[in-house]
């Protein structure tokens, strides 16, 4: 294909140059005969006035001379087209070939009367049968008082000589062409299609799972290099989210399991030990129940990412009460103050309303809260604000506790994204919430984000839109 084509682009150049090449050696050959016999014919006319002066009667012989000094056709013509001189006789076969000096005579009169030419100031111009002519009227030459003119033309075909010799520099050319198009031919072929080939065949192995592709060859191009660059990167990306994905699936198994296992252990006492003991019964039954609602709120949180990513979970947008809403939510964190000594330091701006899906923003609040819980200080302090912003509903929420390194700020926010140390947290965890909150940000277009300090803590924040009640 490629081949085809640099060849049919070889040929295409060649053939617009051959034409071209042609036409600009036919219109430098035209001026320069039309330069050459301004020159000579003006040199004849002066020598002529000169060879008249000095008392010369064999005009005839003056002509055919300059005929052959200067390559041209040199006559003196009668009005009426008669030759004056040279003789009919003396006219040789090159001369005298194709004269028809009526009929120029009429062409010579008609352009020296168009240029209003006075005798002896000559014309210049392209006559109709192919050739230039140079001419002029003469202060007599004949009987008294008949005008005479001297009419000097050369043919403007072009001499076979020249125009071989532009043939086989065409021919040359051509050859030189498709050389070298062939040679662009099989180095772009060597830089492009080769690494492109090779390049696909390492992604058919990338899709196949097989992340130790390398897309760098050895002697690609810059272009082509950027291309690899940027297919490592992909190949990087996809080889993070199908580690996230494995590690999603083993930390799920792992979250579902211990719930599962301390149901099954806690059911068994209470089958074996604390049946007829009404009091360990109730608080065996209760760590049942405490597990089960923590499975199902797993399996929810894994079902919520995948209905809100996949996009078949519309949004229920309505006007709604944000203070009242985040105090709502702010209250399922009660037990946490109560029983583990947690502080929420809390300033909420009241009647402050918005509009967005409730029950979506509520999961949006209750993660970044959880989070908040999760990961503050010693002091076990989170702080929660909401305030009003210009047109805007500021939401904080900061925590006292080691921060997020730089490195890490976005990939928090990623699907599947757990940091390291899986320490025993409050409230449940499952490495999905950011990513939760992040999609229905979105989705609702709102602005969010976080601002950290490592050793200091973090705020994350959510910017909602300010409606009238
Ligand atoms: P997880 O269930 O692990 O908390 P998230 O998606 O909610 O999952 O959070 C993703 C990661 O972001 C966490 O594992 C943690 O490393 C980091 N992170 C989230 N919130 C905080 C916070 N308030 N302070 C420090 N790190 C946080």
């Amino acid at each position: 294909m490629l081949w085809t084509t640099f060849l049919l682009f070889a040929l295409a150049i060649v053939l617009l140059f051959s034409f071209s090449q042609n036409r600009v050696v036919r219109q430098t050959y035209k001026e320069t005969i039309a330069r050459e016999l301004a020159k000579s014919g003006k040199e004849i006319q002066s020598e002529l006035v000169l060879f008249e002066q000095a008392g010369g009667r064999d005009y005839g012989g003056f002509l055919i001379s300059r005929t052959q000094k200067y390559d041209v056709r040199a006559f003196i013509l009668k009005a009426d087209g008669t030759l004056l001189f040279p003789n009919l006789d003396d006219l040789t076969p090159a001369l005298s070939k194709d004269v028809d000096f009526a009929e120029k005579i009429v062409r010579l009169k008609e352009s020296l009367r168009k240029a209003d030419a006075e005798t002896g100031t000559a014309v210049l111009y392209e006559d109709r049968s192919g050739e230039y002519v140079y001419g002029a009227r003469l202060p007599s030459f004949g009987e008294e008082g008949e005008e005479t003119y001297l009419y000097i033309s050369r043919s403007l075909k072009i001499s076979e000589s020249i125009l071989s010799g532009v043939r086989s520099r065409t021919v040359l050319l051509a050859v030189f062409v498709m050389i070298l198009s062939f040679a662009v031919a099989g180095s772009i072929s060597g830089m492009l299609v080769k690494p492109i080939a090779e390049m696909t065949e390492k992604a058919g192995a990338l899709a196949r799972g097989d992340f130790s592709v390398d897309f760098r060859g050895t002697d690609y191009g810059s272009e082509v290099t950027a291309l690899a660059d940027t297919l490592n990167y992909a190949r990087d990306e996809l080889s993070k989210t199908d580690r996230m994905q494995k590690e999603l699936i083993a930390n799920v198994s792992h979250d579902f399991k211990t719930p599962l296992t301390m149901i099954k252990a806690y059911a068994s006492m209470i089958k074996e030990i604390s049946g007829g003991n009404p009091e360990k019964r109730e608080k065996h039954a209760q760590v049942i129940i405490d597990e089960a609602d923590r499975l199902a709120s797993l399996v929810n949180d894994v079902l919520d990412l995948s209905k809100i990513s996949s996009g078949l979970d519309v949004l229920k947008l309505e006007d709604y009460d944000l203070s009242a809403y985040t105090l709502e939510v702010l209250e399922k964190f009660g037990y946490l103050a109560d029983t583990q000594g947690y502080h929420f330091q809390t300033d909420i701006e009241s009647e402050l309303f918005t509009r967005a899906d409730p029950a979506k923003i509520g999961q949006v609040l209750y993660n970044l809260i959880g989070n908040a819980v999760n990961y503050t200080g010693e002091d076990k302090t989170v702080r929660v604000a909401l305030k009003k912003e210009g047109e805007k509903i500021l939401f904080s929420v900061s925590d006292s506790g080691k921060g997020i390194k730089k490195e890490e700020l976005a990939s928090i926010w990623e699907r599947y994204y757990r940091s390291a140390d899986a320490h025993k947290r409050p409230v449940k965890g499952t490495g999905l919430g950011l990513s939760i909150v992040k999609t229905i940000l979105e989705r609702h277009r709102f602005r969010f984000g976080v601002e950290s300090e490592v050793g200091e803590g973090s705020t994350f924040y959510v910017l909602f839109p300010l409606v009238g009640n």
